[in-house]
């Protein structure tokens, strides 16, 4: 049987960051526990649902609405991909603005298993979190590394404010 929880304690957990970062391929990874290219979705985790841009972010029109009711926040970047990272800041920002200042973030550099093809080290990811005091993973939407752990570390993390 599908799990059952009470509703008031479901989590509205987001993912943000550039266009072609890997966001839903990381939901599809997280939900389906396989990497499908190019593929999309939205859908329902355990105890929190995860909620999809599609497509907005190209626009940065991703609306105050969107955060505004948001519990958790993953934010990625693509480690291949240097503008990607650098618009991390950009996205703190808007967050910091729209967002619940108890909503919970964690930073994911995602692709980590590109890494001949890499732009960013993971210590400058980890520098960067650290200045905002978040959390850090390196994931792979591809291989599935880190992507169960990521979800799990922010529901835990819910939990634990709830
Ligand atoms: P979004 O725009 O942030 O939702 O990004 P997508 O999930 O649509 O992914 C953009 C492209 O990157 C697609 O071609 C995916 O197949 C690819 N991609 C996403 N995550 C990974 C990953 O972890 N590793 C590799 N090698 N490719 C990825
Ligand atoms: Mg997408």
């Amino acid at each position: 049987p599908p799990p059952t929880y009470d509703e008031e304690l479901v989590h509205k957990t987001i993912l943000v960051g550039d266009s072609g970062v890997g966001k839903t391929s990381l939901l599809v990874q997280f939900d389906q526990g396989k990497f499908i290219p190019g593929s999309f979705s939205a859908t329902v985790g355990i105890g929190f649902t995860i909620w999809d841009t599609a497509g907005q972010e190209r626009f940065r029109s991703v609306t105050h609405a969107y955060y505004r009711d948001a519990h958790a926040l993953l934010l990625l970047y693509d480690i291949t991909s240097k503008s990607s990272f650098d618009n991390i800041r950009a996205w703190l920002t808007e967050i910091h603005e729209y967002a619940q200042s108890n909503v919970v973030i964690m930073l994911l550099g995602n692709k980590a298993d590109m890494s001949s093809d890499r732009a960013i080290r993971r210590d400058e990811g980890e520098r960067l979190a650290r200045e905002y005091s978040v959390p850090f993973m390196e994931t792979s939407a591809k291989t599935g590394v880190n992507v169960d752990l990521a979800f799990t570390a922010v529901a835990k993390e819910l939990k634990h404010r709830a």
